[in-house]
């Protein structure tokens, strides 16, 4: 196969994700052959720094052969088994494990294969918690504003991203947004736990009103990636648990993008201090390796579905449920932040890469210039509505994976990215910037 070939074939075939595939006409789809650490190679020996980490799925690297190996031994022993009425070592090895990364707050985890999944789980669940306590009005959500919680039709319900929701509007059930806590909005002069802190009164005032028939608060803790890696304080964190505690709403905290120390720590909502009632995980869960989410919740919770009556039990099935191969390779993830003590090394790798992107921050055409953990991001003046598809596309010249959200620039590198890896991205992403005016 060359790189030509296998574009015209999955032109053909293949219906590609979140495209106007007529857009294929004059840009072309990148080929893939093989990935090795943060790089990614075609056909022909190009290869691209994946400064994304393949849609923010991707952890310790392409290839890593220490995920490689325990899917090897996994794959010779069981590939997979149901989960309903059968168990086997990898999930409950990982339930255990991700429990205790909570200290055991929630300590039940329900499983699925992709975020959105658990964005449905978790909403089904806050729902039918409230329903077996004969709350049967807490049917609604409430979201923050540029939310992003997947795209399947309970999903996209609490996703307040017109593109992705407009044409689906009449299928959704009706939801309420508040103010995104999003620190650029903030007013010259506010500080940022000033600007989380009138936010929190938005929400507390939406509660006050509302909370009768409000099953959940479903929010991306720290930053709401889709939006365009808008950060907010860990103040409205904070506010915002104590909110929903005085007004008996669920949080949810959706971590399908933050968790895993994407965000400085393990998951972003230890930033507060705090826990949701509602824990969802996905994309790096498996090193960016297999599909696999998971929904994990309190005793509390988990004790309100236990009974005798079948239909007081949590009804939602997926055939590949607590899959042993996706279990394996998150185990063996989360063996690798144990072995190389991933979240302080990490806070190493930020200081160094943050100093690098410092010629960035002072670029002309650049604004907003901010980092959380392993996110950067910055808008960037251009008066072109190609922008975001231009730098694309000059990146790509230039060995470079970006994709741009709007003028928004981010880098969410794999981990693993090394000094002169660092050196190419911000030379390159530099070097982009002079060519996309
Ligand atoms: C990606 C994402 C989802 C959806 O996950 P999929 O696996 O793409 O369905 C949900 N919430 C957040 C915050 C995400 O970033």
């Amino acid at each position: 196969m060359d790189n030509r070939q296998l574009l015209e074939r999955s032109l053909k075939a293949v219906w590609h994700p979140c495209t106007q595939m007529k857009s294929h006409e004059t840009l072309p789809l990148v080929p893939i052959s093989r990935g090795e650490g943060v790089w990614l190679y075609d056909f022909e020996g190009n290869r691209y720094l994946d400064a994304i980490s393949s849609w923010w799925v991707n952890l310790f690297g392409h290839g890593n052969p220490r995920i490689n190996a325990a899917l090897r031994e996994q794959l010779e022993r069981l590939e997979h088994v149901m989960l309903a009425g059968f168990t086997h070592e990898p999930v409950v090895e990982l339930s255990e494990k991700l429990s205790a990364l909570t200290a055991n707050t929630l300590g039940h985890c329900f499983y699925a294969s992709d975020g959105a999944s658990a964005t449905e789980i978790a909403l089904k669940m806050s729902h039918h918690y409230w329903r077996n306590l004969g709350r049967t009005a807490k049917c609604r959500y409430l979201s923050l504003a540029g939310s992003y919680h997947g795209e399947t039709v309970g999903a996209l319900a609490v996703t307040d991203v017109a593109l992705f929701r407009d044409a689906y509007e009449p299928l959704l059930r009706p939801g309420r947004t508040v103010a995104s806590p999003d620190a650029r909005l903030a007013e010259a002069g506010e500080s940022p736990a000033a600007f989380a802190a009138r936010c929190a009164r938005a929400l507390e005032d939406c509660l006050s009103e509302h909370h009768a028939e409000t099953a959940a608060f479903i929010i991306e803790p720290l930053v709401q990636c889709a939006a365009g890696m808008a950060m907010h304080d860990a103040e409205y964190l904070r506010l915002a648990r104590a909110i929903c505690d005085r007004y008996e709403v669920h949080l949810i905290a959706d971590e399908i993008a933050v968790g895993f120390g994407r965000t400085g720590s393990f998951f972003a909502h230890e930033q507060a201090g705090i826990r949701p009632d509602f824990l969802c995980l996905s994309k790096g869960i498996s090193g960016g390796y297999l599909p696999l989410s998971v929904v994990m919740t309190t005793d509390r919770v988990y004790e309100a579905f236990y009974a005798e009556d079948v239909t007081r039990g949590f009804l939602h099935s997926h055939s590949y449920t607590g899959n042993p191969l996706a279990a394996s390779a998150a185990l063996a993830t989360l063996a690798i932040f144990d072995e190389d003590g991933v979240i302080g090394a990490n806070r190493g790798l930020a200081a160094r890469l943050s100093e690098r992107t410092s010629a960035l921050a002072k670029h002309p055409r650049v604004r907003h210039f901010r980092n959380r953990g392993m996110i950067w991001a910055f808008e960037v003046e251009s008066g072109d509505p190609q922008f975001s598809r231009k730098v694309f596309t000059e990146a790509l010249t230039r060995q470079l994976l970006l994709r741009p959200i709007g003028h928004t620039i981010y880098f969410m590198p794999p981990y693993v990215i090394n000094d002169a890896e660092i050196d190419h991205l911000v030379g390159q992403t530099l070097a982009v910037l002079d060519a996309v005016p």
